[in-house]
């Protein structure tokens, strides 16, 4: 088989999957009007799958922030902190996220993916252990496999199953990582962090929490579920991205252990990569801003969760366990969750369509994210749409 035979391969598959004129992997939103709405194949949509939980990428404040820093800074920094120098941008914003979480550190990077690649690598290596949750995100998997730690899965938000695979560890716990999403990004879904804690305290192991989707959601200060649930303390590491809540493009991780700070010089992922633009920094360190005192974003976000969560279960669709930002719809087969896709962007609504691997226990998903800016009206039109296209979402 030749270099390339393989991605022939995902040709066919993809002809065979993807029926003539639908491709639900390779939208182009042709123009962004607002936070919720935009234009695909020359219609006018509501965006509901973009992760923009407070809708602040349309924040003027965030804007000119950007806009300021773009006419001061330029457009990019054109190499990594470590090889070219640190933006004070850069620097300003780790002290901020430090302050934001009421911890001693805190560590940009240029994504979320890289944040987790560069933190868990760089954490655990040959001869530490990592006990992760079946169902965490690619870059956490990317990164288990990168650090050479030996791997372990415990069963989706079961924490009986964390147990078993911690006893069996014996004295290996001490150089054991634990490592569970806040929110999972898949069925919106939250960890049972209080017993996970426990474990962890009861086992002497790490914990890592990534609160990409729980940042700015969760929480009285946006924190995310360690701060809703009140174990902030017991997290050793906390990761996150600018590209939800946040509304830009970036990572960063936080952590009262000191040794935090030595992670810059072992992490390629910090140490070979561009830094975020300083634009992106400043549109962050605006939304953080927000996030940190005005929390009637969050309410009317939560407001907005209620009606459509609620909404959807009455209208008796299979949902995932907990109401939050990200509201999953469980439909029976790929075929119908792709014509049901189609339909949903016809009637001008843009959702989300997941297959596995990317969605979990083989599930097919339409998953709709919600955010502050989606007004009643436009979650009214999603709830009147799906009603009248639930045969098709629930076709076996
Ligand atoms: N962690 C989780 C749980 C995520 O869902 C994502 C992205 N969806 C990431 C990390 C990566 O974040 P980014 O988009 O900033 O690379």
């Amino acid at each position: 088989m030749g270099l390339l035979d393989k991605l022939e391969t995902i040709a066919t598959t993809r002809e065979t999957l993807l029926p003539k004129g639908i491709n639900p992997f390779n939208v182009v939103i042709e123009e962004i009007y607002s936070a919720t709405e935009g234009s695909i194949d020359g219609q006018r949509v509501i965006l509901a799958g973009t992760n923009n939980y407070l809708g602040l990428t349309f924040d003027p404040r965030c804007i000119a922030a950007a806009q300021e820093t773009l006419g001061k800074e330029g457009t990019g920094t054109t190499g990594s902190r470590m090889a070219n120098g640190t933006f004070s941008g850069h620097r300003a914003l780790e002290k901020e996220l430090a302050l934001f979480y009421g911890c001693n550190s805190a560590i940009v990077f240029s994504t979320g993916f890289v944040t987790n690649l560069g933190m868990i690598s760089t954490l655990a290596g040959p001869g530490d252990v990592i006990v992760l949750d079946a169902d965490s995100h690619a870059s956490i998997y990317d990164a288990c496999r990168m650090s050479g730690a030996e791997m372990i899965r415990f069963r989706h938000n079961k924490p009986v199953d964390l147990e078993k695979k911690l006893r069996r560890l014996g004295s290996k716990s001490a150089n054991t990582l634990i490592i569970v999403e806040g929110i999972y990004s898949m069925l919106g879904d939250c960890a049972p962090l209080a017993e996970i804690v426990a474990l962890k305290k009861k086992y002497g192991a790490w914990l890592m929490v990534d609160e990409a989707h729980s940042m700015g959601v969760l929480g009285e200060r946006g924190r995310g579920l360690a701060e809703a649930v009140g174990v902030e303390e017991d997290v050793d590491f906390t990761v996150g991205t600018f590209s939800k809540s946040l509304g830009s493009i970036g990572g960063y991780c936080v952590s009262n252990h000191r040794e935090l700070d030595l992670v810059r010089y072992l992490s390629r992922s910090y140490i070979f990569t561009a830094s975020p633009s300083p634009a992106s920094i400043s549109s962050v360190r605006a939304a953080l801003k927000v996030i940190g005192s005005e929390p009637q974003h969050r309410t009317k976000l939560w407001e907005n969760v209620e009606q459509l969560y609620q909404g959807l279960k009455q209208l008796g669709f299979e949902l995932g366990a907990d109401p939050g930002p990200i509201v999953a719809i469980r439909v029976p087969t790929k075929e119908s969750a792709l014509f049901a896709w189609k339909a949903i962007l016809v009637k001008g609504i843009y959702v989300n369509l997941v297959f596995p691997p990317a969605a979990p226990a083989g599930l097919s998903l339409l998953r709709c994210s919600i955010s502050t800016a989606h007004t009643s009206e436009q979650i009214d039109y999603i709830l009147k749409t799906f009603a009248e296209l639930k045969p098709m979402m629930t076709a076996t």
